[in-house]
C-alpha cells in the first residue's frame, strides 16, 4: 500500500521529530530546509517534562545523555561581580528526569535516527503550494512540485507557511517585551565556572561552558520596540545593552565581534493562534505556538507534539479528524504554558534597580522547597493532561 506523504518545511526540532513520528503511523516525508546544512552551533536547552518522555520513547535520551551538560547550579554575579543568588537546578526540578543539551546536538541527534521513508533536501523551500482537496500541490523554490497528502510548517517563529495560511503576523504575535542574543565564543583562560549569569536592571548575560572548551552565551533584555532585531549592527546594540554590565560581559562580546561569529537577535514574542491548521496545511513547534525560552518548555513540545499529530493520525479515520484531534489534546497545555510564560514574562528580568533588588530578595529567601514544588508540580501536570 502506498504510504500518504507529508511535506514538512524546516529541519528543525519539530520538523524532524513530527517526521520521525509519522513514520510509525505509516507515512513518508519529504523535509525541507532552507539552510546548507543542519546547524553547527546553538544554544543551550533544558528537556523536561513532556519533551523528554517523547525522547525516550523515541530512543534518544542515552544518546542524548552522552552529550549533555552537568549543569548543577547557576550563580547570578552583577556588575561588580558581586554574587547575588545561587539557583541549584536541582532544587526546581526536585526529582523530575531533565537533560540539558545544546539545540544543534538534539537536531543532529534526531536527524541520525530519521528512518528510510524520510528524505531531506538542503538548500530547498517552498515557492508556493495550493490546497487542491484530495492533496496539497507544493511547488518547491527549485521548480519541482510535488502532490503530498500534507504540508506542515514547521519553519520557526517566523514561518513563512503560517503567514500564508493565515495572514499576516502581527494578528498572531504576542511580544513579551525582550530581545535575546545567542552566540559562541571561545572561553577566555580566567573563565571557570561551569554557567554564570551577570545580572543588572534590565538585562541579563549568561555563559555556559560548553565541552569543547568554547563558551555559548546568552543576553536577555528588555525593550519594547518592535523589529529591533533588524538593526544592522548587533554588535553595537549588544555593547549598548551592556554598557552597565560587568566588564568581563564587554570584554567577552569585544572578543566575540573579532571572532565573527554569527550573532543571533531576535525578540522574545509568542505565537498565539486560534487554529493550527487549515485543509491540509498544519503547523507545528515554534511556527504554531512559538512559547519563548521563558517558557523553557519550546523543543520540548515541539518534540512532544510530533509523538501527539502520529498517534492522532493513527485513531483517525480521515486527515480531517486526525488534526482535529492533535488540536484539542495540545491546546490546553500549550494554553497553559503560554499562561505561564506571560506570567513569568513580568518578572523575569526586573527593570528598575528596586525591582530588580526585591526580586532577588525574594528569590534568595524563598524556600527551596516551594520553588521546587511549583515546578514539578507544574510539569506533572503538563504529562497528565497530555495522557487524558
Ligand atoms: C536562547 C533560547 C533558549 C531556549 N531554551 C529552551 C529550553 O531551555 N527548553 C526548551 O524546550 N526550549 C527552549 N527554547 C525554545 C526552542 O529552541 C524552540 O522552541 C524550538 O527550537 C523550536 O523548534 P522548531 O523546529 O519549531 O523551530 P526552529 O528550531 O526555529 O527550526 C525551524 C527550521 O526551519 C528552517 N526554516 C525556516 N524557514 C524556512 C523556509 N522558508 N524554508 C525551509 N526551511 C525553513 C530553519 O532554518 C530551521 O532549521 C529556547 C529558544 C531560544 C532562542
Amino acid at each position: 500500500m502506498t504510504r500518504p506523504l507529508a511535506v514538512i518545511v524546516g529541519a528543525g526540532v519539530a520538523g524532524l521529530a513530527a517526521a520521525w513520528w509519522l513514520d510509525k503511523a505509516g507515512w513518508s516525508s519529504l523535509i525541507v530546509e532552507r539552510a546548507e546544512n543542519l546547524r553547527e552551533n546553538g544554544y543551550m536547552l533544558g528537556l523536561s517534562g513532556l519533551g523528554h518522555e517523547t525522547l525516550r520513547r523515541m530512543g534518544l535520551h542515552d544518546r542524548l545523555a552522552s552529550v549533555a551538560y552537568t549543569i548543577d547550579e547557576n550563580v547570578y554575579k552583577d556588575s561588580r561581580g558581586r554574587e547575588l543568588l545561587r539557583l541549584r537546578y536541582r532544587d526546581f526540578i526536585r526529582d523530575l528526569p531533565y537533560l540539558a543539551v545544546r539545540r544543534n546536538d538534539l537536531v543532529r541527534a534526531l536527524a541520525e535516527i530519521l528512518p528510510s521513508t524520510v528524505e531531506i533536501r538542503f538548500g530547498e523551500t517552498v515557492a508556493n503550494f495550493e490546497d487542491e482537496g484530495d492533496c496539497v500541490a507544493v511547488t518547491l523554490a527549485g521548480g519541482e512540485t510535488v502532490r503530498a497528502d500534507l504540508l506542515i510548517g514547521a519553519d520557526g517563529f517566523r514561518s513563512f507557511v503560517r503567514q500564508r495560511i493565515f495572514g499576516a503576523d502581527d494578528r498572531c504575535l504576542q511580544p513579551l517585551g525582550y530581545y535575546f542574543s545567542v552566540y559562541d565564543i571561545g572561553a577566555p583562560k580566567n573563565f571557570t565556572s561551569d554557567f554564570v549569569s551577570y545580572a543588572e536592571p534590565g538585562h541579563l548575560a549568561e555563559y555556559y561552558a560548553l565541552h569543547d572548551g568554547r563558551l555559548a552565551a546568552m543576553h536577555v533584555w528588555r525593550d519594547g520596540r518592535a523589529n529591533l532585531e533588524r538593526a544592522s549592527d548587533r554588535v553595537d546594540l549588544l555593547r549598548g545593552v551592556s554598557a552597565n554590565s560587568n566588564p568581563q560581559v564587554r570584554e567577552l562580546l569585544d572578543q566575540a565581534a573579532g571572532e565573527g561569529e554569527p550573532i543571533i537577535v531576535d525578540s522574545l514574542t509568542m505565537v498565539d493562534l486560534p487554529a493550527w491548521s487549515k485543509g491540509r496545511v498544519l503547523l507545528l513547534g515554534d511556527a504554531a505556538h512559538c512559547l519563548t525560552l521563558v517558557s523553557g518548555q519550546g523543543a520540548g513540545m515541539a518534540l512532544a507534539s510530533g509523538e501527539m499529530l502520529s498517534r492522532a493520525l493513527m485513531e483517525a479515520g480521515s486527515l480531517s479528524d486526525g488534526l482535529a484531534i492533535h488540536d484539542a489534546r495540545l491546546r490546553p497545555i500549550i494554553g497553559r504554558l503560554q499562561a505561564r510564560s506571560r506570567k513569568m514574562a513580568a518578572v523575569f528580568i526586573p527593570e528598575g534597580a528596586l525591582a530588580f533588588h526585591v526580586r532577588n530578595f525574594v528569590m534568595r529567601h524563598m524556600p527551596r522547597a516551594w520553588l521546587g514544588r511549583y515546578f514539578s508540580n507544574a510539569i506533572r501536570s503538563e504529562i497528565e493532561l497530555a495522557q487524558k
